[in-house]
């Protein structure tokens, strides 16, 4: 039977209740576990997945929704657990922010792929070609097996659990790689999936970036990686040994254009959202703003307005998220080192005047003057910081994007249609937000992925399901076909036939 033949005759029956189903598959765990007491290497936790896969095939639509089900009841019930870790770990985060960006986008994608997994996992019939009527065609949705997925530690539970919305969806197991920079998180990741999945279904492996680089050789039949374009390269490398699939979401420089027809005040409120919401620590943040020359004095004084609003203080203040650890921050602080003693001018955003050096939390800061031979300008800045570079017409503004790598993200501020137009057509990125900024990867029917140095390929929505699914073509050819006539010995009829078809 097929994927979708089973689906359609699943989705007519009452469903498994999931208690039932983890049942069922712990029992399988069992078996595989009496095969060896130790602790199981990464390759024979990937062989035993694989052959779990291989004997129970792909897993019904019921069983997925209970899949996703699952994940969704295991998040929302740790979900104070896990804003607590992120904390610990990050020595300060948001609480808001950490249920907004780990939980709420991630509990929504389980929910959009719910809505839509029937259709999704339909065959497609596909059109035949008069000359092979009657045979008919059709494209399967195949799970393609076991998926690795690593993750970088920003945002530690959207990034595992969110490609694993998209790996369960479409029927695949998983080895999940959290960040070794979060241990608390990744620890209780590791506890929730344990809990959740059975041990032949998901698990997940905690070590350093040795035990990451490992997990990148292994023969997956995808693998996802999330993290530094720098990485990124050697996570392709070593898939490339197996000839693994991939998909990369990987860093790089985001940019903003502010436009001529779009309010000073309300793009410096936004961009300012945006950049200092994780305190920066975002793939998308905006990384740095072109503003038309004469609007640069306004644009900064609005920016110091919108975070006196946004962070009336800022040290003490938990909505405004530390540094991940020292570091990251002396990263940071090298970059406005850099820039201050090649002769750019750093505009502190500090309204409460707090001092910042007893923390790991950096003040936000404008640069203004950095030159290209800077770090600030050369390196993703993933942190609190930004750059502002001036323009004079918007093609020199498009210009800048274009001789730079292709971002992730791209902002646009402008009320004129025709200009936010020729943006989006002159220029290349992962993804757009016209008028704000970072809330494309919030839609749930948009596809979420880089381009070039900063990602290749796609997930979340439709597109999450079809990159971990093999599209399968399958012809069924008919008992009677004009196909038979074109076999050797060639005779008259099949030079009749080709002459029919190419024309004399
Ligand atoms: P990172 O590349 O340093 O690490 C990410 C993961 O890769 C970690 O789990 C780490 O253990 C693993 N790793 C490290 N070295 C490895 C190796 N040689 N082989 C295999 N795996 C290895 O990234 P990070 O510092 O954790 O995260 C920040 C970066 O991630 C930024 O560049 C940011 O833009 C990017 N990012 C991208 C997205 C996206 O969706 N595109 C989302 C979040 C973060």
């Amino acid at each position: 039977m097929s994927l979708a033949q089973e689906s359609s005759s699943d989705s007519g029956t009452q469903k498994v209740a999931p208690r039932e189903e983890t049942k069922v598959e712990k029992k399988d765990e069992k078996a595989v576990a009496s095969e060896s007491k130790a602790p199981r290497s990464l390759a024979a936790t990937l062989a035993a997945l694989k052959a779990a896969h291989r004997k129970q095939g792909a897993p019904s639509y019921d069983k997925r929704i209970e899949h996703l089900d699952a994940l969704k009841r295991a998040l929302v019930t740790n979900k104070e657990e896990i804003a607590k870790a992120i904390s610990s770990d990050f020595g300060g985060r948001s609480r808001i922010e950490t249920l907004v960006a780990d939980i709420f986008v991630t509990v929504g994608g389980i929910d959009y792929a719910k809505e839509r997994l029937h259709e999704w996992m339909e065959i497609e019939p596909r059109e035949v070609a008069w000359t092979f009527l009657p045979g008919r065609a059709e494209v399967q949705n195949q799970p393609v097996g076991v998926v690795g997925i690593i993750a970088p530690w920003n945002y530690p539970v959207q990034l595992v659990f969110a490609p694993l919305v998209a790996v369960l969806a479409a029927g695949n197991r998983a080895m999940i790689k959290p960040s070794e920079l979060v241990p608390e998180t990744s620890a209780l990741i590791a506890k929730i999936v344990e809990s959740t999945f059975a041990a032949d279904h998901v698990t997940c492996h905690l070590g350093g970036v040795e035990t990451s680089e490992e997990f990148s050789k292994l023969p997956f039949d995808h693998l996802v990686f999330t993290g530094s374009t720098r990485v990124g390269k050697a996570v392709m490398r070593a898939a490339a040994e197996n000839l693994v699939p991939v998909t990369l979401e990987l860093g790089g420089k985001s940019p903003v254009i502010v436009g001529r027809d779009f309010s000073i005040a309300t793009a410096a409120e936004r961009i300012m959202s945006g950049k200092l919401f994780n305190a920066g620590q975002t793939c998308i943040a905006p990384d740095y703003a072109l503003v038309p020359r004469k609007e640069v004095d306004a644009f900064v004084n609005e920016c110091k307005a919108a975070v006196g609003r946004l962070y009336p203080t800022l040290v003490g203040n938990a909505d405004y998220t530390s540094i991940v650890n020292d570091r990251q921050k002396q990263r940071l602080e090298g970059y406005l080192t850099d820039a201050k003693e090649n002769g750019a001018k750093l505009v502190p955003l500090n309204p409460g005047k707090e001092s910042f050096e007893k923390t790991r939390k950096l003040e936000p800061t404008i640069v203004l003057d950095a030159k290209e031979s800077m770090s600030v300008l050369g390196e993703e800045i993933f942190g609190p910081i930004l750059p502002v570079i001036p323009y004079d017409t918007l093609d020199e503004a498009i210009a800048y994007v274009n001789d730079h790598p292709r971002p992730l993200a791209l902002y646009v501020f402008e009320n004129d249609d025709d200009a936010v137009e020729k943006v989006l057509a002159e220029t290349t990125s992962g993804g757009v937000t016209v008028n704000d900024t970072m809330l494309h990867v919030a839609q749930d029917d948009l596809p979420f992925g880089g381009v070039g140095p900063s990602g290749i390929g796609h997930y979340h929505g439709k597109e999450g399901f079809d990159t971990f699914t093999k599209k399968k073509p399958v012809f069924y050819q008919s008992r009677l076909n004009a196909t038979d006539i074109v076999r050797p010995p060639y005779g008259k009829a099949v030079d009749y036939f080709l002459k029919l078809m190419i024309g004399k």
